[in-house]
């Protein structure tokens, strides 16, 4: 938690409430949690916050001074939030970056991270550049069906640890990679590339479907996951397999929800009807 349709919709309400404020201060509490950039911090006051865009489970803020555009990458990650104030006091002792705006409709933006999975980098462009080579794939909401296809059909993982695979597809994590293989009949443990075509574009179209789906209900809130006006997402409610271990299944094949434990360590949940291995 946070995936992509959370981190979207962090990106679109900065999108509303911040661009166009001028970074009046940066402070940061633990220098550990700056992966890159922590020197050219200083650069950052004074500049204008001209864009904000999502990369996998990241929010990127461009920030323009004197003609010049540099760059500011909050990775939500695990546990990750932006926030526009403290919604809870317990929330002050995991805030590790406050940038102090001006001029927009917010006054603070704070980087709360409450288990330090994630990071935050200022970036220049090559910079950016170079961070997002290394650690994005694609993007599930822009990747074309060709793509897809390609990218599947040449990878012998299991499909489940391949849609989660960062630099192969960026921004799916457990909850959705469960959902969708839920939605698509696909089992958790199938090897991507003996999956048929037409089982492929079934799993692309519901991959596309289930993320939109969970965007415009404002993401999932499981744990901790909150807007950074604080409101939670509604999805959560949608959720048919995710946590749903021992239930019936949503479909009416008559069988129980199962919980397997991969090697990664993370759950998967299923039914073993209407996905076979
Ligand atoms: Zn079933």
């Amino acid at each position: 938690m946070p995936e992509l349709p959370e981190a979207e919709v962090v990106a679109r309400r900065l999108r509303e409430r911040i661009m166009g404020a001028t970074l009046k201060d940066c402070w940061v509490g633990r220098r550990d949690i700056i992966r890159e950039g922590f020197p050219t911090l200083a650069w950052h006051r004074g500049a204008a916050i001209t864009g904000v865009e999502r990369k996998g489970k990241s929010v990127i803020l461009t920030c323009t001074k004197a003609g010049e555009s540099r760059y500011l990458v909050a990775e939500l990650g695990m546990t990750g939030l932006l926030l526009f104030r403290l919604h809870a006091p317990s929330f002050a002792k995991h805030i590790h970056v406050r940038l102090t705006l001006e001029g927009g409709k917010e006054q603070e933006l704070l980087y709360w991270n409450p288990r330090r999975f994630g990071r935050m980098s200022f970036l220049d462009r090559a910079g950016l550049d170079r961070y997002l080579t290394r650690r994005f794939g694609c993007d599930p909401l822009t990747v074309t069906w060709e793509e897809f296809r390609d990218l599947l059909q040449t990878r012998r993982g299991r499909l489940k640890a391949l849609l989660m695979h960062q630099q192969v597809i960026a921004g799916i994590g457990n909850i959705y990679a469960n959902e969708i293989l839920y939605r698509a009949r696909l089992h958790p443990a199938r090897q991507a590339n003996r999956v048929s075509v037409s089982a492929i574009r079934r799993l692309y179209d519901v991959m596309k479907l289930v993320l939109d789906e969970a965007i415009r209900a404002g993401g999932s809130s499981v744990r901790d996951f909150f807007a950074p006006d604080g409101s939670e997402g509604r999805y959560k409610r949608q959720h048919l397999v995710y946590g749903k271990e021992g239930q019936p299944c949503p479909s009416g094949c008559g069988k129980i929800i199962r919980r397997m434990v991969e090697a990664s360590q993370r759950s998967s949940f299923y039914c073993p009807a209407c996905q076979r291995k």
